[in-house]
């Protein structure tokens, strides 16, 4: 730590950094931030910086409110968009009691524990997610840019700009972008970011969703990453490509088998598929998420694995197949409104559960989930995805691999917060009704 503490001092005065961004995230993973100046800066990275910890969604009760925030000096960036006199740096924070002892609450310590014991069992869990969003005209209606579709290289529109502006933007925080293209919806876009370990991935995600936004803003426009802002278009999903490696050895990787996957990758899929109803709450957290995951719409419903199809809930990418470094499973259930360092936890927590149980998947499934009827869906074994926040709530509050997973802190916090949005919604009347009803009755 303290060679880091050096850097980020000496980088900070060498590039007229005259501000720090302190960033961590609420339970719901919320970016939150405050600002320091510089000459606060050598202060924050030893002691840390107050705050009430009662005025963040999940953190804490008033009477135990005082709460530090102790910037992470390896997260030290230099935001892009300098004002030309000066310019802004920002690191994550990891959350403390005023004791020094770690707070339990805070999401991007669930991660980490997750992490040790992945670590434990000698792995490095490298995750690639891709997020995709929406460019609205404002934040008030959902008026597309463009009529584009997947892939199309649209006139070079306002979209192409945006997208072009939010690369450079990441590439300037030291984020590594793959590529970036239409998606299938109008006004959908997608940038991949090429994968890294999940604790700089959820890091990274942090930063892209914020870079995404205020590109747009900057032309008064507004990017979304609500999961199913327009419901007669594909939603926005956050695939998650996963990996777990042993020193530079792949360990899904085997090339002897068909799929070249090694068994313990079909222990951690089997893992998925097991805990995915458990987890869900957590990959996909608001009513909205549920708006998305309905046959149709290239999102997963299914319990279900396979190489190709897109309509199941693990895909197998065969883009370099029998590449060992490129090997690796995708799960399409989650999306980019997600807490990314409790999501990583869980979908890490439950492939872990697979692995150490020895689980078996059932056999993958070729064929498209969405055309067999209920019966023969039953007859191979395919579960459903929970259909409701409600239902997956339940599940998650029931679920002892999710407790342990996200800490009995978090557990709490979170379905008690999530408790509140359903009873809010349980008595909202939304337009669909009253186009329905209104007429009828
Ligand atoms: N938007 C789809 C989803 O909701 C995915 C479509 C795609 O990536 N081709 O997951
Ligand atoms: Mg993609
Ligand atoms: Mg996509
Ligand atoms: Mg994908």
């Amino acid at each position: 730590r303290a060679e880091s503490v050096e850097y980020v001092l000496k980088t900070a005065k060498d590039h007229n950094v005259r501000f720090i961004r302190l960033w961590f995230t609420d339970i719901l993973g919320t970016l939150k931030s405050y600002s320091i100046a510089y000459n606060e800066l050598e202060r924050a990275l030893e002691d840390g910086m107050g705050l009430d910890g009662s005025s963040i969604e999940g953190y804490a009760r008033i009477d135990e409110s005082d709460m530090l925030a102790l910037p992470d000096p390896d997260t030290f960036r230099i935001m892009p968009w300098s004002n030309g006199e000066y310019q802004v740096g920002r690191m994550f924070c990891d959350i403390k009691h005023p004791s020094g002892e770690q707070f339990e609450g805070d999401p991007r310590y669930v991660l980490k524990r997750n992490l040790k014991k992945a670590a434990d069992m000698g792995f490095t869990f490298y995750v690639g997610p891709e997020l995709e969003y929406f460019y609205f005209k404002n934040d008030r209606s959902t008026e597309f840019l463009d009529e584009g579709g997947y892939f199309d290289l649209t006139p070079r529109d306002l979209a192409t700009d945006l997208r072009r502006e939010t690369i450079v933007a990441l590439q300037d925080m030291g984020i590594i972008v793959e590529y970036a293209h239409h998606e299938v919806a109008p006004s959908q876009h997608e940038i991949d970011i090429r994968y890294t370990d999940a604790l700089t991935m959820a890091d990274n995600v942090m930063t892209y969703r914020l870079l995404v936004k205020e590109v747009a803003l900057r032309h008064g426009l507004h990017a979304s990453f609500m999961p199913k802002p327009v419901g007669s278009v594909n939603g926005s999903g956050m695939h998650t490509h996963q990996s777990l490696f042993k020193g530079d050895k792949n360990a899904f990787f085997d090339a002897k088998d068909s799929y070249y996957l090694s068994t313990m990758a079909k222990q951690y899929i089997a893992g998925i598929l097991k805990y995915a109803p458990e987890f869900t709450a957590v990959t996909n957290q608001w009513i909205n998420s549920y708006k998305r995951l309905v046959p149709g719409f290239e999102a997963p419903v299914y319990l279900s694995w396979a190489r190709r199809n897109r309509a199941d809930l693990v895909r197998v990418p065969e883009y370099k197949p029998g590449h060992e470094k490129s090997t690796r499973i995708e799960l399409r259930s989650a999306d980019p409104g997600c807490n990314p360092y409790l999501a990583f936890s869980v979908m890490l927590a439950s492939g872990l559960k697979g692995i150490e149980e020895k689980l078996t998947p059932p056999a993958p499934i070729e064929e498209n989930v969405y055309e067999m009827n209920e019966a023969e869906r039953a007859k191979r074994g395919i579960g459903t995805l929970p259909g409701s926040l409600l239902e997956a709530l339940k599940l998650t509050e029931g679920s002892d691999l999710m407790r342990e997973a996200l800490g009995d802190h978090v557990h709490k916090a979170f379905i008690s917060n999530k408790k509140i949005e359903w009873t809010e919604y349980s008595a909202a009347v939304t337009d669909w009704e009253l186009k329905r009803y209104l007429p009828l009755l």
